[in-house]
């Protein structure tokens, strides 16, 4: 029967993945694959999660099930991180998910259940794996203007007008914060403006919070979210610990459905529970259990959050040095969006001929659509891709 299997589409990110791999080049720089790697290149565990790794092995004493939500004392302490106290704790239903894309996946899969016929409106452009599961599930995305070719910042009114189409049942996905793969994020104005357009369309909104604490700090990365929650009726999140807790292969996310009273939370919490079921039971336990033990510890979640701190910081100087040093090179200041871009990546708005030029000439591997990881940049490597930059006539 295999035989009449199609050959899907390769990953492109982790294609350029394998490419840099098997570049023989010893300068090669590889700014592709959405991974923080600190200035030696490296992808660490972080001090907290190791302390709660030897924490949890010296007093789990059991491996048995976790409910099919997964541990509730991991959702209680993930919503308190990402919403505060924005919305009553009684409207949340929340599951835990195999990272972030089992989030975005289960959300789909229940946009899907409560109306098959909603469309999901997507920023131009989204991860490509939002479109990619879309398209799996047969649900229509629908592309809503976002990243302004021109000044690489967000068209707002385009993405105004574009969100105008919505209708009722319909669902607009929205980056909580550190849009992927632009960088270009709202501001808080702006944010408002989306509130209120939703509200007078009546689509749902769903955020995806996969980077908070990589853009201007633990609580502004939220602050987005939470005025959308608080200011709609009904809200699904998506959120993802790969990244600020470092925890990429544990696979430790949490999808949240926010109802419109508390009446309705125990309908959505079963159908979270429910969706578990069908598709793999319990959620992974490990990454969850970690970030459960962090959080609700002073001292640990203290330490967690000084070491992100640094991340972010690091992130931003490189991004500083960068802009600057294309500043210098190109005596103008086009490149400035870099320094106001946020998150891990940026899109330089280069042709898909110029990101070929940049790999086949300088060994610089980026994504196709220019998207660069400014994680995989150092001190020494700024000035290097700055000048290829210059010297491809980007
Ligand atoms: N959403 C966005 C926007 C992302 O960039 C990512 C990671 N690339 C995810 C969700 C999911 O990440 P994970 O499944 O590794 O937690």
């Amino acid at each position: 029967m295999f035989e009449t299997l199609k050959a899907q589409p390769a990953d492109k990110i982790l294609a350029l993945m394998q490419m840099f791999r098997d570049d023989p080049r010893t300068d090669k720089i590889d700014l592709g694959v959405g991974v923080y790697r600190n200035a030696d290149g490296i992808t660490p565990v972080m001090r907290a999660v190791k302390a709660a790794e030897h924490r949890l092995w010296e007093t789990q004493d059991t491996k048995a099930y976790t409910g099919l939500l997964g541990d509730p004392a991991y959702a209680d302490a993930m919503i308190g991180l990402i919403l505060g106290d924005a919305v009553p704790r009684a409207a949340i239903a929340a599951a835990a998910t195999p990272g972030g894309t089992g989030a975005c996946r289960q959300a789909f899969e229940m946009i899907r259940m409560a109306n098959p016929s909603a469309r999901v409106f997507v920023s131009d452009p989204t991860w490509p794996n939002h479109i990619s599961i879309l398209n799996y599930l047969g649900i229509e995305a629908v592309p809503y203007r976002y990243f302004d070719s021109e000044t690489r910042g967000v068209d707002f009114d385009g993405m105004i007008s574009d969100l105008k189409k919505a209708a009722p049942g319909d669902v607009v996905l929205l980056h909580g914060c550190c849009h992927n793969p632009t960088g270009a994020n709202l501001n808080p104005v702006q944010w408002q403006e989306v509130i209120a357009v939703l509200n007078a369309t009546g689509a749902v909104p769903m955020i995806d919070i996969a980077y908070q604490g990589f853009g201007d700090g633990l609580e502004a990365d939220a602050a987005g979210t939470r005025t959308v929650a608080a200011g709609v009726p009904e809200c699904l999140i998506a959120a993802s610990c790969s990244k600020n807790f470092g925890v990429y292969r544990e696979r430790t996310g949490l999808l949240m459905a926010i109802a419109a009273d508390t009446g309705r939370q125990g309908l959505n919490q079963g159908t979270l529970a429910f969706l578990n079921r069908q598709n793999y039971s319990f959620p992974p336990d490990h990454g969850a259990r970690v970030v459960t033990t962090i959080l609700n510890d002073a001292d640990l979640r203290a330490d967690w959050a000084a070491e992100l701190e640094d991340v972010r910081l690091s992130m931003l100087g490189l991004r500083r040095q960068l802009a600057d040093e294309l500043q210098r090179l190109a005596g103008s200041d086009r490149f400035a969006f870099i320094g106001d871009h946020r998150g891990m990546f940026s899109r330089l708005g280069a042709s898909p001929a110029l990101v070929e030029k940049l790999r086949q000439d300088h060994g610089i591997y980026m994504v196709g659509d220019s998207r660069l990881n400014i994680a995989g940049l150092n001190a020494k490597t700024v000035p290097i891709l700055a000048d290829a930059i210059i010297r491809a006539g980007v």
